[in-house]
C-alpha cells in the first residue's frame, strides 16, 4: 500500500492507492533500479544536497536511459501522481524531491562524450559539473558553468548557469547547442535552433518546466588547464576598503580575469595561519585566464592598497579551481539562500553589506558577488528565456549554511533581513535567478521573468506540458 499525491489538473489531493502492480510494471520496464520506502537504498535515494529538505517520495525511479525516463513518465501519468525531477539534487528549495509522488532520478545518467575536433560535448541529464570539467579539460576545453563541482549540470543549465567563465563565454545556456528532452506525453524530442525552436528557447532559462532533459549538447571553448589564482582575506573591520578595492579592480580588469568578492570565514586551510582559522571577514578571489602580467599587477595592487590579513597566490589547475569550494559546500549542510542582481557595488550597498555580515550566526554562511558582464551581456534579453536581464551586473548570493537545523533557523532570519536590506539596490523585482529562489510562488516566478517573457513561456508550456505535470519547479502555468 503506497500513498501517492494525486494531481487532477491544478487541484491536488492526497489519496491512498494500491500501486504495487504499477511499481512492479515500472520495475520490469526500466533498466535502472526502482525504490519504494521499504527497499534498501531508499533513504540514500531520497537524500538531496540540502539536509533541511526531508521528503518521502512513494517511488524513486533511478533512470539509466532515455527509455527509462519514458517509462517513468508513463508510470506517473497512469498513477496520476506528483512528479519531481532530480539532476544533481542541489536545488536548495528541494525541487528535486516530493512527498508521496514519483522522483525521476537522473543520478546515473552522467555520461560525458567529448568530440574535440567538433568542439562539442554531450552530457547526460544527471551529470555533475566535475564530470564535465574532467572530461573536457583533458582536451584543454571547457563549458561555462558554476563554482562547485558537485552541482548538477541539469538544474544549473536549465536556469542559466554562471561561474568563472561567464565573463568570457556567457552562461551555460549560451553555449547550449541542443538538448534531448522527454516531454510530458512521452515523446522524445530534439530541441535546437532548427528543431522545436520554441522548446529550445524555453529550455534556456525556463527551468525544469518543459520535460526531462536526458542529454545536453554544448559548444566547447578553449580554456588553458592552468589558471593564475589569488585569494585575499581581510578582517571584518576592513570590509569597506576591501570591498571598494574589489569594486574598482572589477571595473577595470580585462575579460581574461574574473573575480568573486564576498564575505566568508577563513578556512582551516594549510595556507591560513592557525590564529585566523574560522575568523569572519571579507574575501576576494581572483582567477586569471589571460596574461600572467595582468594578474601579477592586480595582486601587487591589492597587497599595496589594502594589505590583507593573509593571501594565497599560486597557479592552479582549472579543474581544481572548479572544485575549490566543494568541501565548504559539502552534502549534508542545512541551507537557506537568496540571490538578487545589483548594478554596482556602490558605497551605499557596501554599507549595507558591512552592517549585515557581522550579524550572521553560522561560520559557514557566505555572501558572494559574481561578476556578470562581457559575454553575458552580449546576448539579448529575449534571445533566451533567462529570468533577469543581460545588462552588466553582479549576482549577489546570501547563502545561509549551517551544520544543523537549529542554527539554520536563526540563519534564515539573517538571510531574509540581509536580502530585504539589499532590495533597494536590486535590479528588477528582487529574487530573479530561478536557480536560487527560496520561495517559488506564482507571483514571484511571474515577476522574475517579467510578464511578457512569462506569457511566452506559458504558451510554450501549454504546448509541451498542458497538464502541468512538471510543476515542482519555478513553475510556469500553461496557457492555451
Ligand atoms: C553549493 C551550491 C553551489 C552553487 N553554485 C552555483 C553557481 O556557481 N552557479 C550557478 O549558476 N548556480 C549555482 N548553484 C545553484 C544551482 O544552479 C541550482 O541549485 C540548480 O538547481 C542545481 O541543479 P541540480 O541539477 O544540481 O539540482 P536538482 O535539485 O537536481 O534540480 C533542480 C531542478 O532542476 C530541474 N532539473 C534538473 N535536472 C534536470 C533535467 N536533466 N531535466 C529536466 N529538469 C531538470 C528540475 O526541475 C529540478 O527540480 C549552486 C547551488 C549550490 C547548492
Amino acid at each position: 500500500m503506497l500513498v501517492l499525491a494525486i494531481t487532477t489538473g491544478e487541484k491536488r489531493e492526497t489519496m491512498t492507492q494500491t500501486t504495487a502492480a504499477g511499481v512492479e510494471a515500472l520495475r520490469a520496464a526500466m533498466t535502472g533500479p526502482v525504490f519504494v520506502p521499504t527497499d534498501e537504498g531508499y533513504d540514500d535515494a531520497r537524500r538531496v544536497w540540502n539536509a533541511d529538505i526531508d521528503r518521502h517520495p512513494a517511488v524513486v525511479a533511478r533512470c539509466r536511459s532515455t527509455q527509462d525516463v519514458v517509462s517513468a513518465i508513463a508510470f506517473a501519468r497512469e498513477q496520476g501522481c506528483e512528479v519531481s525531477v532530480r539532476g544533481g539534487a542541489h536545488n536548495a528549495a528541494g525541487t528535486a524531491i516530493c512527498d508521496d509522488g514519483l522522483m525521476i532520478d537522473l543520478s546515473e545518467m552522467r555520461d560525458v562524450t567529448v568530440d574535440p575536433e567538433a568542439r562539442r560535448v554531450r552530457v547526460g541529464g544527471g551529470a555533475l559539473l566535475s564530470d564535465v570539467d574532467a572530461a573536457t579539460q583533458a582536451h584543454g576545453l571547457a563549458i561555462p558553468a558554476g563554482l562547485v563541482g558537485h552541482t548538477g549540470v541539469g538544474g544549473l543549465t536549465l536556469g542559466g548557469g554562471m561561474g568563472w567563465l561567464t565573463r568570457r563565454f556567457g552562461l551555460s545556456i549560451d553555449s547550449l547547442d541542443s538538448a534531448e528532452v522527454v516531454v510530458a506525453d512521452g515523446r522524445v524530442l530534439r530541441a535546437a535552433d532548427d528543431e522545436h525552436p520554441d522548446l529550445f528557447w524555453a529550455l534556456r532559462g525556463g527551468g525544469g518546466n518543459f520535460g526531462v532533459v536526458t542529454s545536453f549538447e554544448f559548444r566547447l571553448h578553449e580554456v588553458d588547464p592552468m589558471v593564475r589564482f589569488g585569494l585575499f582575506f581581510w578582517p571584518l573591520d576592513q570590509g569597506v576598503p576591501a570591498l571598494r578595492l574589489a569594486r574598482d579592480i572589477i571595473a577595470e580588469m580585462s575579460l581574461g580575469i574574473n573575480a568573486v568578492a564576498g564575505a566568508v570565514n577563513a578556512p582551516p586551510a594549510p595556507f591560513v595561519p592557525g590564529e585566523y582559522h574560522f575568523r569572519p571577514g571579507y574575501a576576494f578571489l581572483l582567477a586569471g585566464f589571460g596574461t600572467d602580467d595582468e594578474h601579477d599587477l592586480l595582486v601587487q595592487r591589492i597587497r599595496e592598497t589594502v594589505p590583507p590579513l593573509f593571501d594565497m597566490v599560486a597557479p592552479m589547475p582549472y579543474v581544481e579551481l572548479q572544485k575549490m569550494l566543494d568541501e565548504a559546500n559539502a552534502w549534508g549542510l542545512y541551507c537557506y539562500e537568496k540571490g538578487i542582481y545589483v548594478e554596482d557595488l556602490s558605497d551605499e550597498l557596501i554599507d549595507v553589506v558591512t552592517e549585515h555580515v557581522p550579524r550572521k550566526h553560522s561560520p559557514l554562511s557566505v555572501l558572494l558577488f559574481y561578476r556578470l558582464d562581457g559575454a553575458y551581456s552580449q546576448v539579448g534579453d529575449n534571445d533566451t528565456a533567462l529570468a533577469g536581464g543581460r545588462s552588466p551586473r553582479f549576482g549577489a548570493f546570501i547563502v545561509g549554511l549551517a551544520p544543523d537545523a537549529d542554527l539554520l533557523a536563526a540563519e534564515r532570519g539573517w538571510v531574509r533581513a540581509f536580502g530585504q536590506a539589499l532590495l533597494p539596490h536590486a535590479i528588477g523585482s528582487g529574487e530573479v535567478y530561478i536557480n536560487t529562489m527560496a520561495e517559488l510562488g506564482e507571483d514571484r516566478v511571474r515577476s522574475a521573468y517579467g510578464s511578457a517573457k512569462y506569457d511566452r513561456l506559458a504558451r510554450i508550456k501549454g504546448e509541451y506540458d498542458p497538464e502541468n505535470i512538471f510543476h515542482l519547479n519555478a513553475n510556469i502555468k500553461p496557457a492555451f
